[in-house]
């Protein structure tokens, strides 16, 4: 026979910890702790399986079900020594779901199931204790009404309420026995209304009604939603476990509550939490009586007079203590544990990891790796990667009120206050006074970067995941929500609008970049901070991880941030980037416009000098770790002015006519400016530009050696690379440069490496040949991600939304790499320039170098780096550590 139920708490427990998917998180912490000879209230669990088995048979339980959980309870009626509808010793029992993964309060509970118009007078008369017995009973009717019935609980509070009001008091706990008789009775019609019958009273129907009613709850609403947030598989159904029931409403030597092993905000290692004496477990929910604390220093610290369980309860609090102790060594974790008091005896219901806060993760694990309760490996596997995020920029106070506008992508974590600005100018203007803003534009471009940088956050309307916005804000550690696509922004009339409501220029909002919600009005937030166990788990991760960290940068400032955050060197520096500052961009406009290879060169030797000093600073801060520049990528027309002011300014300081711009620029128009004239293609048609590059590259490097006399060996990398020959013509022009470079300098030696970026399907493909002659390959998964798929980086975010709802992608390909289709383009490359060039040097530097999933592709794939944004680096070391500890433990 198939089993379908597992005891525990009683001469014999069946499961164990280690089957949460079978007998739910719940059952199996349940079926743990009788094991470990814990106090526990007997019972048993009905499997996952046969909530499987509900769902796939037109919701209906296994036949065997019923034989099971009549035995199952009269061996529970034999261990406590009661019977289920006896009108001597009733036996009441709690029914619960239980999850694999925890879904806190998602899904549905029935308290003090049994009880009916006899039972209730046996439990007062046995009891010793009417109050308690019919207080009991209305708390059953109330829940099983809502829960089975599916009456609104506000009928029976509004009940509740009016006989507190008619009574003049206002604690439940001040109600007696007969107020709450006529509650009960009260109850009981209202139940007959709602639903055409009277209560039932057969406790066995009871049971029945109330297992298939947390069956039902697995697919109620509240339960859909959180799986979809948290991303967890509707699949594995819910356990349901039947426990004999302990009262903490049976008098003052009753209690319910819950507690924490160590403080799960900040993980000080001390009690936490939480009880009400003469309630049961809903009331500390549902917030009518302030809770007391277990510990006076708890009580202290939250100003709370009334006694802490210390006080109150001296020889239960020291129980609960020694059990916090006993459960923490065995599950060697932070425990949330949920408890009752009956008669002075303390029973546990409940336990599982707790939740906690980032700050409290961090110092609980390496507090247990200090402590030998974890190895230093387990300590580094406690963290999630991405949580990081929380520590490293400023998040929105969770207490703080807040009217959210709109939603767009989460596309830079950290929460922003400012006053809504709609051009970069106006952005630099108003920071320069002292004000803080936030840029709000329908996308922005390379122009907006000196308003981006004033601003304290960035609002697009358009653009995704590695939209311009996206990529520069994360870069610059700048909280960024992009492709809030309900936004309708008026730059003439400098305005925003979402649905009927218009705001003007100067409106206070909060964007949270880790949401990508946006509030009205400015929401309190809490500044970042790092402790001590950050460092400290950090370093644990770096000697596990065998991937090296990179990070992309191209200003002096970010460089020096991704170095305090542990980034070994830059793997990207995207030197488009740095033609956009004030004084660079006119000659920039000028070569692009120009009309003879004369007047392009003039404009070109005028940007060599910024360029070598930027390269100069970048070494200088690197130190000898390594540099990768990449040479110009974007299709020129982006670099051009927007307005016929600044056109016309340029027309006259190049020197030709209005009517000969326009021409030049129409000829530089692009219908599909991705798949245009950009990368190496530029290179090609105007090998100026790369030599200006290259020049300055050597230039700088033989400036920073002689000042530092320490060797500078640049990376230079060729983007958008789609065949060999492309990189041979280019790799030639660069080694001319370095040749006349070195004669320049007295023949110094300038040593350097050539590698190409693989963006392309095609140098995917061709990844042998390219080998040949590069001798790193740096996947550009932004756009490799855009090509295999077809998808454009700019335009995807209108639709890729509805791909997502709808389950037809499962993330965001331009977040989490597409390890499947994406991952299969990178494998067959890494395999194509290794069979020609074993040594090669393989990493990855489009955004998904910060992403912790796609880390862990990376490690496994054999790359030798990921290289991502500055304030992505801990995230990346972290993920890079746990990629190697899990894949060694596979
Ligand atoms: C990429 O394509 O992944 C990349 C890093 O280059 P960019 O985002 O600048 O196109
Ligand atoms: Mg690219």
């Amino acid at each position: 026979m198939h089993k379908w139920i597992y005891a525990f708490g009683g001469n014999v427990t069946e499961g164990d910890g280690t089957m949460r998917d079978v007998l739910g998180g719940k059952g199996a912490g349940l079926a743990e702790m009788s094991s470990l000879g814990l106090p526990v209230p007997p019972g048993f669990t009905i499997t996952t399986e046969a909530c499987r088995h509900y769902y796939a048979n037109h919701l209906s339980l296994p036949g065997e079900l019923e034989k099971q959980l009549l035995a199952a309870l009269r061996s529970l009626e034999a261990t406590t020594g009661m019977g289920f509808g006896s009108t001597t010793s009733p036996l009441l029992v709690s029914v619960r779901s239980g999850a694999p993964l925890s879904m806190p309060g998602m899904m549905d509970t029935v308290l003090n199931l049994g009880l009916n118009d006899e039972t209730v007078v046996a439990l007062a008369r046995e009891s010793g204790n009417p109050r308690f017995a019919w207080d009991s009973y209305r708390r059953f009717i109330q829940m099983f009404a809502s829960v089975v019935l599916g009456v609104d609980h506000y009928v029976f509070e509004d009940i509740l309420e009016w006989h507190k009001d008619n009574k003049g008091v206002q604690l439940d706990t001040a109600l007696e026995a007969d107020d709450l008789q006529r509650i009960v009775a009260e109850y009981k019609t209202k139940v007959q209304e709602a639903t055409g019958s009277p209560f039932p009273q057969d406790p066995m129907f009871q049971l029945w009604q109330s297992v298939r009613a947390v069956f039902d709850s697995w697919m109620n609403q509240r339960a859909k939603t959180y799986r979809n947030l948290h991303g967890m598989s509707e699949a594995s159904g819910t356990a349901v476990t039947i426990q004999a029931m302990v009262f903490g409403n049976r008098g003052e030597d009753c209690a319910t509550g819950v507690a924490f092993t160590r403080n799960p905000s900040t993980g000080e290692k001390a009690l936490f939490g939480e009880f009400l004496i003469n309630a049961q477990g809903e009331d500390v929910v549902a917030g009518i009586r302030t809770p007391q604390h277990l510990t006076k220093k708890q009580a202290a610290a939250e100003n709370n007079r009334q006694p802490s369980m210390e006080q109150a309860l001296p020889e239960v609090a020291q129980q609960l203590q020694d059990l916090a102790n006993r459960l923490e060594l065995h599950f060697r974790d932070m425990q949330d544990i949920e408890f009752t008091v009956q008669g002075g005896r303390l029973y546990l219901l409940q336990t599982r990891s707790g939740k906690r806060t980032t700050a409290a993760a961090l110092k609980i694990a390496v507090d247990m790796a200090q402590e030998g309760l974890i190895s230093e490996a387990e300590a580094v596997m406690r963290v999630p990667p991405l949580s990081l995020d929380q520590l490293l920029h400023p998040t929105l106070d969770p207490k703080a009120e807040r009217h959210r506008i709109t939603k767009g992508l989460p596309a830079s974590p950290g929460a922003a206050s400012g006053i809504m600005v709609f051009s970069a100018d106006d952005a630099e203007a108003k920071a320069k006074k002292g004000l803080s803003v936030i840029l709000v534009r329908i996308e922005t471009s390379p122009e907006d970067i000196h308003g981006m940088h004033a601003a304290r956050g960035i609002l697009t309307a358009r653009g995704g995941m590695t939209s311009h916005a996206a990529v520069v804000a994360r870069g610059m550690g700048r909280p960024c929500v992009s492709g809030a696509g309900e936004l309708r922004i008026d730059y003439a009339a400098q305005t925003l609008t979402v649905g009927s409501r218009t705001f003007p220029a100067g409106q206070k909002i909060t964007i949270d970049g880790a949401t990508g919600e946006v509030f009205l009005g400015e929401v309190a937030t809490i500044a970042p901070r790092l402790s001590g166990d950050f460092e400290t788990l950090m370093g644990w991760a770096d000697r596990y991880r065998t991937l090296k960290i990179f990070a992309n940068a191209e200003t002096p400032e970010d460089a020096a941030t991704a170095r305090r955050f542990g980034a070994e060197g830059i793997g990207l520096c995207r030197t488009e980037h740095m033609f956009f500052a004030e004084d660079r961009i006119l000659p920039v406009r000028e070569m692009i416009v120009a009309e003879s290879e004369t007047r392009r060169k003039e404009a070109i030797s005028r940007l060599l000098p910024f360029q070598r000093n930027d390269f100069a600073d970048l070494f200088r801060i690197m130190d000898g770790l390594p540099v990768m520049i990449r040479l110009l990528d974007p299709p020129l027309h982006e670099f051009l002015p927007p307005s016929d002011r600044e056109l016309e300014d340029l027309a006259r300081a190049v020197g030709i006519s209005m009517m000969t711009m326009r021409q030049r620029i129409a000829a530089l128009h692009e219908v599909n400016p991705m798949l245009g004239h950009r990368g190496c293609r530029l290179g090609i048609t105007f090998p100026e530009i790369y030599a200006m590059q290259a020049r300055a590259i050597f230039e700088a490097q033989v400036r920073v050696m002689r000042e530092t006399g320490k060797a500078v060996v640049p990376q230079i990398m060729v983007p958008l690379i789609a065949t060999g020959e492309e990189l041979r013509v280019l790799k030639t022009l660069i080694a001319d440069v370095a040749t006349e470079v070195r004669s320049e300098h007295g023949n110094h030696d300038l040593p350097y490496i050539i590698g190409t970026m693989i963006e392309l399907p095609r140098a995917a493909l061709r990844a042998g040949d390219i080998a040949t002659d590069a001798e790193f390959f740096s996947f550009g998964s932004n756009d490799l991600t855009q090509t295999v798929f077809g998808l454009s980086r700019d335009d995807a975010a209108s639709f890729l939304q509805s791909y997502l709802a709808r389950g037809i992608l499962a993330k965001d390909p331009f977040v989490s790499l597409d390890q499947d289709g994406v991952g299969e383009m990178i494998r067959f490359a890494i395999d194509r320039g290794r069979a020609v060039r074993p040594e090669i040097k393989l990493g990855i530097c489009g955004e998904h170098g910060g992403d912790p999933d796609s880390i862990q592709f990376c490690h496994v794939a054999g790359m030798d780096y990921v290289s991502c944004s500055p304030y992505r680096i801990p995230i990346a070391r972290l993920a890079a550590a746990q990629a190697a500890i899990g894949a060694d433990q596979h």
